[in-house]
Formats: structure tokens, C-alpha cells, sequence
């Protein structure tokens, strides 16, 4: 017995001191025999405490033994039973108790070969136990380890196939939040995407959780805006912000309490940063390998699906915008008005149009040339864009002519902001070669009353009239279908409105 090595248990219920000796004296060194007497069998402390490779009963005891620990005996797993037989009985008679489990019999008198053999039988038959628990410990860790797999391979398929299903980021994005709470809990998920202006300067678009508390708001959007300087390096010259759905059962995202609660992503394609996502961790517990490798190749997907998105957006700006004063170009004018009155169908509630014509504008080209006019144009998007709401619809419909769609607006407002437009434009002063000028415009504007049934044409042809009357007028000037605006009228309604 190698030193430390504890002896090996056998146990015996119910030997005679002849059979315990027999016993004793064929194990040899190595083990250790402990007989129970009939009367006195072993109980539940005595089994878990120690296990024995091989159990020796003789027949009497084991007849003698609790219906209990009969059954819990039958029910060890790792003990292998010996029936002792009286020289006089016979194994036939035992075959019953051998089909409840009993490795083998060996009849009285006990010679060291008959034991050795049971032993070394015992021993093949725990061997041969203990390589089976090892193949199915095996084999569970293996169906473990390919579920995960297969749990992660729907998961990416269908990050994946729901990312490539939109071309509007705010719907990747909602999708995105949804598929990725099956990797970690989130509280939210935001996003930030930059590309170069005109100029130069970075512009960014931010994605944020929708209502928000002002201070949450600003604590993100601040973010946000300090981690895309950091990835792209260099500052946001401005940023726009949208909102995002959010998901339908949480409450607004509120302030993070410690960092380790955000995993900030970088979004690259084509080798170049254009964007990063936010999470925002519900539980702090650490990421394992699969679920790390998960998160970086869905970002992967996302990344793409994501530029995609940008690059649409992009060339639908292109498409419906007009290339020198970039605001609205008449394409994208005749879509919106279709839109617009059929939203003014369903509600009841008037719209206004308003056509915009600068006056003798060919004077301007003739003499300060075509950039100067171009530029002037530039210059009436701008103050057009910049006196409006969000709401109204501002376009170049061709040439020198400017329309403007005013939803839910009166023919009353619709005079007096034409009004308010005209003398802007008027007092505008723009510079030549030193030379100060400036330019007017005529306006003509219609009006559809709520619940009347509104054609495109009617409208256009409308106020198409009443700018044609404008120009007749002598210029300068508003009309609608009831003839010239006064602009006292409108300067004093003006007034009355905003007071
Ligand atoms: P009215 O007061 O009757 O409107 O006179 P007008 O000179 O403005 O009108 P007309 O239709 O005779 O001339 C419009 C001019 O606008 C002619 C054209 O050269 C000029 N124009 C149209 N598009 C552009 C442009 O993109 N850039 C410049 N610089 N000029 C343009
Ligand atoms: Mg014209
Ligand atoms: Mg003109």
C-alpha cells in the first residue's frame, strides 16, 4: 500500500468470524473488511460515509435485513453484492436474488481463489462503471457545448436576416435592442453615425431612446457625442437627433449609475468607422467567450445593414433635394403634395399653398452674372427653410419659382405669412463688386377648405393665378384667389396673431 493511500473497504453482513477470517486473509494488504453482525446491519450514515467495492451477504442476514435498507443496499450504485452460500445450499435456489442485482455467489468454504475472483471481477465491473459515467459526463458536455452553438447560429441568422430587412436605421436599430436581449439583458440601446459636411467638420446623426427626462436626454446625447469624437477623432461639429421606438414593455432609459453598465461598439465598414452602438447593460454580470464572440459578429451584421441604411438615405436626400439651393426639389414637391391632400381629406382642417416668383430675375443675371443669381437663389432656399416650421414643405419648382406647402393652415395665415415672407426677402441685401442690391418677390397663394374635395391641379392652377395676378399687379406683392393681400391688412392681423 503506497503511503497516504487509504485501505479499500469490504464489508460483510452477517459473516461468521470463520468467513470474516477467509475473507480477511485473501484481500491481503490494501483492504479493509468490516462485518456487520445479523441484527446490526448498516444505516443510512454508515453507506454515506464510506463505499465499499465489494458488500459479502450471507443468505440468512440479507433475509434478515429491514425491507428499508434491503432496498437501499439494492438501489448503491457503486457497491458490487456477493451472495455467501452454507456449503449446503444451493446456487439455483438464489436465482432470484441474483436477477435483484447480485454480481455473483460463492459457497462456503471460502478459499482465497474464490474471493480473488470475486474481487477482481468487482473491480473490472467498477472500471467499466467508471468509464461509462465518464463517456456520458462526456457526452452531456458535448450536447451542451452544441446547443450553445446552435443557439448561437439562430441567433446571429436571425440578427442577420431582421438587420438586412430594413433600410431605416431606426427600425434596424429597434430590432437590433429586441435580438440582442436574447444575448444580455439591455435597458436600451443608442446610436451615433457621422460622415464629413460640405465643409469639412463632422455632422453626426444620434439615434435616442424616445422620452427620455431632459436630464437622461442630455446625458446621452452628451455621450454619445464624447464617444464618436473618440472613435472618429476628431469633435461633432453639430448632430441631429431621432428617436427610436423603443422597446413596447419598459420604462424610459434613465442615467447609467457606474460605466461598467455601457459597452460601446464601433460600427466599421468597408474599413472605416462611420458610427457606434451603445448598450445599455441591465445586470453588470460578465460576458463569457461565446457571448463576447456573438456580440462582435452581430455588430458585424449590424454595421453593414446599418451603412446600407446611411447610404440610402443619402441618395434619396440627393434624389429629392435640389442640387444648387439644396432644399426640396419639385419631384419630391409633387409627392408630398399628393400626400398632403389626402391627409387633409382624412382631417378637417384647411392647407395652404403658396407659389413664390422672384421678380424680373433675368435683370440680376444680365447684370451680375449667372453665379450671382445662382447665388441669390441659394440665398431665398435659405430664408424660405429658416422662416418656416418643420411642418410646412419648402421646394424649388423650377427656375426662379419657389413653392411652399402650409398643412392645416388657414387662408387667413397662410396671407399673413406670405406677407411676413415677402418682406423678408425684400429687406435681404446682397453685394456685388461693392454694388449693395436687392430683390422682390410676387407671391400667389391658395387655400383648399377643410372637407372640400381637393384636386392637385385646382390647387396648383390656384395659386398659379394669383402669382400670375401679383405680376400683373406691378410685382412685389401677395395675392390669393380674392385678389391682393394688403399689407397693412396683414401686417396689422400680424399683430393681432401674435399678440
Ligand atoms: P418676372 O418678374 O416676370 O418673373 O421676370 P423674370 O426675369 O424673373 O422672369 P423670366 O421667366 O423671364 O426669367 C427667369 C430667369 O431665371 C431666366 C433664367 O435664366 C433664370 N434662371 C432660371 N434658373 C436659373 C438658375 O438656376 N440660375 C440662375 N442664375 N438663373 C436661373
Ligand atoms: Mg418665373
Ligand atoms: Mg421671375
Amino acid at each position: 500500500m503506497t503511503r497516504g493511500m487509504r485501505p479499500e473497504q469490504v464489508w460483510g453482513i452477517g459473516l461468521t468470524d470463520e468467513a470474516g477470517s477467509a475473507i480477511s486473509t485473501a484481500l491481503g494488504v490494501g483492504y479493509v473488511l468490516r462485518n456487520w453482525p445479523i441484527g446490526s446491519p448498516p444505516g443510512e450514515r454508515d453507506m454515506g460515509r464510506a463505499t465499499p467495492l465489494v458488500i459479502f451477504v450471507v443468505k440468512e442476514a440479507w433475509d434478515a435485513l429491514p425491507a428499508d435498507t434491503r432496498k437501499a443496499i439494492e438501489e448503491w450504485e457503486v457497491p458490487q453484492r456477493v451472495l455467501v452460500l452454507g456449503a449446503s445450499q444451493s446456487v439455483a435456489d438464489f436465482e432470484e436474488l441474483l436477477d435483484n442485482g447480485f454480481l455473483s455467489a460463492i459457497s462456503e468454504p471460502l478459499t482465497d481463489k474464490k474471493v480473488r475472483d470475486v474481487i477482481f471481477r468487482a473491480k473490472e465491473v467498477k472500471s467499466l462503471y467508471d468509464d461509462i459515467f465518464r463517456m456520458t459526463r462526456e457526452i452531456m458536455l458535448e450536447r451542451e457545448l452544441l446547443a450553445r452553438k446552435t443557439d448561437l447560429v439562430l441567433f446571429l441568422n436571425r440578427i442577420l436576416s431582421r438587420a438586412s430587412e430594413s433600410l431605416d436605421p431606426t427600425v434596424i436599430l429597434d430590432n437590433a435592442r429586441e435580438d440582442l436581449q436574447l444575448l444580455l439583458p439591455l435597458h436600451g440601446l443608442m446610436g451615433a453615425f457621422w460622415q464629413a459636411g460640405d465643409t469639412g467638420p463632422l455632422e453626426a446623426e444620434l439615434f435616442l431612446e424616445p422620452e427620455m427626462e431632459p436630464a437622461a436626454e442630455q446625458y446621452w446625447t452628451e455621450q454619445l457625442l464624447r464617444q464618436a469624437a473618440k472613435i472618429a477623432g476628431k469633435p461633432m461639429h453639430s448632430y441631429k437627433a431621432s428617436f427610436l421606438d423603443g422597446s413596447k414593455d419598459s420604462n424610459p432609459v434613465g442615467i447609467p449609475n457606474a460605466p461598467e453598465e455601457l459597452i460601446t461598439l464601433p460600427l466599421r465598414a468597408g474599413g472605416q468607422m462611420f458610427g457606434l452602438l451603445v448598450l445599455y447593460r441591465a445586470k453588470g454580470s460578465a460576458l463569457g467567450k461565446d457571448q463576447v464572440q456573438a456580440l462582435y459578429a452581430s455588430v458585424n451584421h449590424l454595421a453593414l445593414a446599418l451603412k446600407n441604411a446611411a447610404l440610402f438615405s443619402q441618395v434619396k436626400i440627393r434624389a429629392d433635394h435640389d442640387g444648387l439651393t439644396r432644399i426640396h426639389n419639385r419631384r419630391a414637391f409633387d409627392e408630398r403634395l399628393i400626400d398632403e391632400l389626402r391627409r387633409h381629406q382624412r382631417y378637417t382642417q384647411p392647407m395652404s399653398l403658396l407659389m413664390i416668383d422672384i421678380d424680373h430675375f433675368k435683370g440680376i443675371n444680365d447684370r451680375y452674372g449667372h453665379l450671382v443669381g445662382d447665388h441669390v437663389l441659394r440665398e431665398i432656399g435659405r430664408i424660405l427653410s429658416d422662416t418656416l416650421r418643420s411642418t410646412d414643405f419648402t421646394a424649388r419648382y423650377g427656375g426662379e419659382e419657389f413653392v411652399v406647402i402650409l398643412p392645416q393652415t388657414t387662408d387667413e395665415h397662410s396671407r399673413i405669412l406670405a406677407e411676413r415672407l415677402r418682406t423678408i426677402i425684400a429687406e435681404a441685401r446682397f453685394v456685388h463688386d461693392g454694388e449693395a442690391f436687392s430683390i422682390t418677390v410676387s407671391i400667389g397663394a391658395a387655400t383648399m377648405q377643410p372637407g372640400a374635395l381637393s384636386k392637385r391641379k385646382e390647387l396648383l392652377e390656384k395659386a398659379d393665378k394669383a402669382l400670375y395676378q401679383a405680376k400683373h399687379l406691378g410685382r412685389n406683392q401677395v395675392c390669393t384667389a380674392l385678389g391682393p393681400v394688403s399689407r397693412t391688412d396683414a401686417a396689422l392681423l400680424g399683430a393681432a396673431q401674435a399678440g
